[in-house]
């Protein structure tokens, strides 16, 4: 799978969740999809639940990315081969930077759960690098009209809110969550490429296209704002970046440049599991590793 991306102005262009199961919990899979697979550097977008079965995800590895992980509902404990321990809660980040090979375990400890779950494809400069785990209890929140935005990631254009979270290009995260039914404007970095995740309720934007909860609407470049009308329930996932120019290749957990180096990975990953040489390190879990699909 390959992503060259190149700017193309402004679109609107609605893409509905595809339906799976992760770990025993409904998802709707947003990115990467045909034809537009990244946002920027997002290239992996998960809504998960609501759900009130308990995630279960086993060890498994990841190499050339870095996992976000964003809660609305329910609380997950975050288990790495960095010998990290971490629940995430509600309006917590969890950002884990694979480098070169990095694994972990998920596990859900209350319910129901409903969050995000999403990538990063780290650059050519650091996606051999070390593995790093940061976790955020506490980022900004800036007002936009009737939506509060909290920035998981980068800058919110026209605020002052800034997430101290690692980012390794250009990129911006942010949740926007209403604070009552209206429209607001919200102000974007045209060089950008922009998406718009639904997570709860519902959008109408520039009042030309509306997305309902499990559905994306890729907006393009060149935009300095957006309208956006939204009920008194709505939360919006708003990510961005600057057009992720490097050939990328993803199979199963990883995010390379080429096959040779996913089959690499692949098989540092099973003889890790046999006991030999572990690229990866091993994570402290009771869940049992997941082995990587053929190829
Ligand atoms: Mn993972």
């Amino acid at each position: 799978m390959t992503s060259p991306a190149s700017p193309t102005g402004p679109v609107l262009e609605l893409v509905d969740g595809r339906a799976e199961e992760l770990g025993g919990v409904p998802i709707r899979r947003l990115l990467p999809r045909r034809p537009r697979r990244t946002v920027g550097a997002w290239c992996f977008l998960d809504q998960m639940g609501p759900s009130d079965a308990l995630l279960q995800v086993g060890p498994h590895p990841h190499i050339g990315l870095q996992t976000v992980t964003w809660l609305l509902e329910g609380e997950v404990l975050h288990r790495d081969s960095l010998g990290v321990e971490q629940p995430i809660r509600p309006g917590q980040l969890n950002l884990m930077t694979a480098g070169g090979g990095v694994a972990h375990a998920e596990e859900g400890r209350r319910g129901p759960l409903e969050g995000a779950q999403l990538w990063v494809a780290l650059p050519d400069a650091t996606r051999h690098g070390p593995a790093a785990f940061e976790h955020h209890g506490d980022l900004p929140v800036a007002e936009v009209g009737n939506l509060a935005a909290t920035v998981l990631v980068g800058s919110l254009v026209g605020t002052d809110a800034t997430s101290p979270a690692r980012h390794d290009t250009p990129l911006l995260g942010a949740e926007l969550r209403a604070t009552g039914a209206g429209a607001a404007r919200v102000a974007l970095e045209p060089a950008f490429e922009h998406a718009l995740a639904v997570l709860r309720g519902a959008v109408e934007i520039e009042d030309a296209e509306t997305a309902r909860a499990g559905q994306l609407v890729h907006l393009g470049t060149g935009r300095d704002g957006i309208g956006l009308s939204v009920p008194d329930d709505a939360v919006l996932l708003l990510l961005g970046g600057m057009p992720f120019d490097e050939h990328i290749v993803m199979w199963w957990n990883f995010v390379a440049r080429t096959f040779d180096e996913i089959d690499v990975a692949r098989a540092d990953w099973a003889e890790a599991q046999h006991g030999g040489f572990d690229r990866f390190g091993p994570v402290a879990s009771a869940l049992a590793a997941i082995p990587a699909p053929p190829r």
